[in-house]
């Protein structure tokens, strides 16, 4: 932290010149590091200067005060750009107007304080109506700026969304009292009354005189955005993307341009690329004669941005100049705001755009193509959790036309985020919430939302909204949470207080209440009422349901390149976590080089096997439990067979059994029953020995290789049924590589008793079937003493398999079962930043892992490691994995994509140091407690 007098606290830039630059996005936050660029590389941007990071810090380390020394510098700035504009901060004849904006090192879209129009007092207002020679204008932006100044520094705003502005209450009455029903409409006397009002709300409200000297305004303004680094929705915005609270915001001052001086001025929001799609066209919004703000508040529709040729034609040349220039100097999608002021274009802003999971994909391979990136970056540049997006489902195309012929279509607005979904509708965000937590799907719609309500919104599978355009909150949110959203549907009016939305369908109106069903496609953006079905992805048509052909699929095309590349890079090979023959082929078509976890027990509750299984816990001598388990062994057989045939000649390992046997018996009476009838056996003896298996806490109890212990003739039937289905196989030409996993060692003792049992099976197998296939016999580590003596454990193991969800909960002592709602105070209160069953807890557990591998490699040099806990598929822990040089992953057959995804960038993020640091940082922390 900066305390010392040599520090610099404030950068300067503008008029080509800057003394940041894009790399400083820790000091500068992302805005300021991005205006000071544009500014080096000759982007036309108005004149400001950043406030840095640390003098956040100092903020709070002051008990929330400005640092003295901090007057001095923003008075030399400012006179910087007094100089460049050639107005005057509080020159009543020209007056300087700035803006006073947020900026943290990552985008965090409206979540901090902004304050726009700063600058104007009842003397500059003066000057600013005879320099811009519009009177109106004047008084408008000095109305909007008390305002303004009134909700966001001096807290006027209401805290509960049915509360009224104060200064929303005033405009409506002013303009009742006018009889007009646009703010446009209000003539100059009623602005200048509407100020004067203003003022008296505030001096109501918070007994305090708007003071007029524009430092004193702009101090207040700075530390007021300093302030909402710490605000409600800021805090929930930070936790949910994993931002760490001690990075704090600079604040950026920048000298104010004005789209709203007449009809050669405008302002807009666009993308270099389609965010929605990636399609490689400029797409975005403007408003002639408007401020920024109205653009992104959505409340005027827009223009597209392809229509300015026709409005503007030199201004739309420039801009695609800008657009053009930006791109090849960013090298990826920019997201600019611009406003022309007078026929000359300011751009304010530019970042990487958000984008959807599919646009990410098309954008980074469409690149790599044009050359303006490689393919390695174009692997680096997709987050692989957004693959999610590309392997979403769809709607099931005859129902959705069934459902339209039936006239269920509601309304159609713009498709802000695609994919499908269906759900309850409610109308305010704590609503989508609390009946989320009752287990509800629900559909969020409002008039339009706002960024309190970011925790509602991600409680929702999707979103509408009456107003805004594709740029407006709901949209950008929906696209960054991977959320379907119809936005912009102006059919859509509310009534809050009696929870019901009036659609204005072709077919006349028709009211929806809270609770009702409503399905959104946000492909289309269309609005249907009722539920449903939907379809999976176009790459699961391809992939897995072959009901796409891949001539008919482009993105299904695009997903296959860039998972190519990424297998061409990555070092860690990926498994699946499979125990079913269909889902061994899901697996191999989404990419999978061999099963890393096939969980028996699971195969139990398949078509008549419970039975026996059941017969053989009931059993009451070994004799009995062998009858029993000879009628699983052909079972079991086909099973394992069917998943040899599916994997050819990949490695399947297959794990014996591992849960408690009490999971697997009936807990109600007539479950009871009719176990006692199907085995012969009295109610009360079944009853006895369910109440003898009953534990305490089964996830420590008889459970794991304590089973086979305890029943050696589990272990010998099922590793017969593996060995007799490999060599089945085997005779039909297959090569199956079977690896046998004994789950829960932590002693080499009991791995040496039951990999002596799966030898002595082997080979007796393959002396009846005259046939040999290779296997091994390994083992999972997944308690603290098997990772401690894993140098012991490797002398019998022939390979390790790293169970962390076990190990998570044996090295934590949380029970996975029992831990989510401890986990979610932990979480809020920043004892654990992530939940450590979904993040591999680097510190703790994989110091264990590290442990284990160092000695079991030191016994068996080159041993072959691997994870098959949930942490397989994980993108921060599959990164970890590779650090720590496991051989493979293991992970479901869906996040398969992205574990590949993610093994390719662990080894890219190596390779180009500097890459990604920030985000590694961010990550390294969270993965931390
Ligand atoms: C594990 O513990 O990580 C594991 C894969 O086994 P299971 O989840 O079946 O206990
Ligand atoms: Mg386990």
């Amino acid at each position: 932290m900066a305390k010392t007098k040599g520090v610099k606290r404030t950068y300067s830039f503008g008029s080509g010149q800057a003394e940041g630059n894009k790399d400083m996005k820790e000091l500068l936050g992302g805005k300021g590091a991005g205006l000071a660029e544009m500014s080096r590389i000759g982007i036309p941007v108005p004149p400001g200067f950043t406030i840095t990071t640390e003098v956040c810090s100092e903020f709070y380390a002051a008990g929330k005060r400005l640092p003295r020394r901090i007057e001095q510098e923003m008075r030399a700035a400012l006179s910087k750009v007094e100089a460049l504009t050639g107005k005057g901060f509080g020159d009543a004849a020209n007056p300087l107007l700035v803006s006073v904006r947020s900026g943290a090192r990552v985008s965090m879209p409206g979540m901090m304080d902004t304050v726009l129009n700063l600058g104007l007092n009842d003397a500059t207002v003066k000057g600013l109506a005879e320099r811009s020679g519009n009177e109106r204008f004047a008084w408008d932006s000095y109305r909007r700026f008390v305002a303004m100044f009134g909700d966001v520094v001096l807290g006027m705003k209401p805290e509960h969304k049915e509360d009224r502005d104060p200064f929303e209450e005033l405009l409506e009455a002013k303009k009742k009292a006018r009889r007009v029903a646009l703010d446009s409409e209000l003539p100059v006397e009623a602005l200048r009354e509407l100020v004067a009002e203003f003022k008296g709300a505030i001096r109501a409200k918070r007994k305090l005189e708007l003071p007029a000297d524009p430092f004193e305004l702009l101090s207040m303004a700075v530390s007021s955005v300093f302030r909402s680094w710490e605000n409600d929705r800021a805090d929930a915005y930070r936790k949910l993307n994993g931002i760490p609270s001690d990075w704090g915001t600079a604040v950026t001052v920048q000298s104010m341009v004005f789209g709203n001086l007449g009809e050669s001025s405008g302002t807009g929001v666009a993308f270099t690329r389609n965010a929605a799609t990636g399609e490689n066209e400029f797409y975005g919004e403007f408003l002639v004669n408007a401020q920024g703000e109205d653009v992104v508040a959505g409340t005027r529709t827009p223009q597209r941005i392809a229509e300015m040729a026709k409005h503007w034609p030199e201004m739309a040349r420039q801009l695609e100049e800008v657009r053009t220039r930006l791109e090849r100097h960013y090298r990826d999608m920019q997201d600019i705001e611009f406003t022309i002021e007078r026929g000359r274009l300011y751009v304010l802003q530019t970042r990487n755009g958000k984008r959807t999971g599919l646009a990410a994909v098309r954008i980074a391979v469409e690149m790599a193509d044009e050359k303006i990136i490689s393919r390695e970056e174009a692997v680096l540049r997709v987050e692989p959790e957004s693959l999610n997006h590309v392997l979403r489902p769809i709607f099931d195309v005859a129902a959705k036309e069934t459902a339209i012929r039936s006239g269920r279509l509601l309304a159609k607005g713009l498709p802000a985020g695609p994919g499908a979904a269906c759900g309850r509708v409610v109308f305010f965000a704590e609503d989508a919430v609390a009946w989320k937590a009752r287990g509800e799907t629900v559909v969020l719609a409002r008039h339009e939302t706002s960024p309190e309500d970011i925790r509602g919104m991600d409680a929702s599978a999707g979103f509408l909204t009456a107003f805004g355009g594709m740029t407006s909150h709901a949209a950008l949110v929906a696209r960054q949470m991977g959320k379907v959203a119809v936005v912009g549907c102006p059919a859509l009016s509310f009534d809050y207080q009696a929870r019901t939305m009036k659609v204005a369908t072709a077919r006349g109106p028709r009211l929806i209440h809270e609770g009702d069903w409503l399905s959104v496609d946000g492909l289309l953006g269309e609005i249907i009422e009722g539920r449903i079905a939907t379809q999976s992805s176009e790459v699961v048509g391809v992939l897995i349901d072959g009901t796409v052909k891949p001539a008919d699929a482009p993105m299904y095309r695009l997903f296959t390149r860039l998972l190519g590349w990424a297998d061409g890079v990555r070092r860690l090979k990926v498994r699946a976590n499979a125990d079913q023959p269909d889902q061994a082929r899901t697996a191999i078509a989404f990419g999978a080089q061999g099963i890393g976890l096939c969980r028996t027990e699971h195969m139990f509750f398949g078509e008549g096997k419970i039975g026996p299984m059941r017969e053989m816990i009931v059993a009451e001598n070994e004799a009995e439990r062998r009858t029993a388990l000879a009628k699983l062994l052909p079972l079991q057989r086909e099973d394992f067979a069917g998943l040899f045939r599916a994997m050819g000649s990949r490695p399947v390992t297959i794990r014996t059994i591992d849960p408690p046997l009490h999971e697997f018996l009936p807990q109600d009476p007539a479950g009871q029953e009719e176990l006692a009838r199907a085995t012969g056996r009295t109610l009360a003896h079944v009853q006895s020995r369910i109440s003898d298996l009953v534990e305490s806490n089964p996830m420590l109890g008889n459970r794991g290789c304590r089973l086979g212990i305890s029943y050696p003739e589990i272990t010998e039937m099922q590793a017969r049924a593996i060995f007799e289905a490999a060599c089945e196989v085997a005779a039909e030409g297959v090569k199956p590589q079977p690896e046998v996993m004994i789950p829960l060692v932590g002693h080499w003792k009991e791995l040496a008793n039951q990999a002596k049992l799966v030898h002595e099976v082997a080979a007796r197998v393959f002396a009846e079937r005259k046939r040999k296939v290779k296997y091994s016999v390994g083992t999972m580590i997944e308690v603290p003493r098997g990772a401690l003596t894993a140098g012991e454990i490797a002398r019998t193991a022939e390979f390790f398999s790293f169970g962390t969800n076990d190990l998570t909960q044996t090295t934590f002592g949380i029970s996975r079962d029992d831990v989510g709602t401890v986990l979610n105070t932990y979480v809020q209160k920043e004892i654990y930043s992530v939940d450590p069953f979904v993040t591999i807890d680097r510190d703790g557990v994989g110091v264990l892992m590290k442990t284990a591998i160092a000695a079991g490699r030191a016994t068996r040099p080159g041993m072959k490691i691997g994870i098959c806990g949930e942490h397989g598929g994980d993108p921060n822990s599959v990164e970890f994995c590779d650090a720590i040089g496991l051989d493979y992953v293991s992970c479901s057959p869906y996040r398969l994509p992205i574990a590949r995804l993610a093994a390719a960038q662990a080894v890219l993020k190596q390779r180009t140091p500097g890459r990604g640091k920030a985000k590694k940082a961010a990550k390294k922390k969270s993965a931390r407690r």
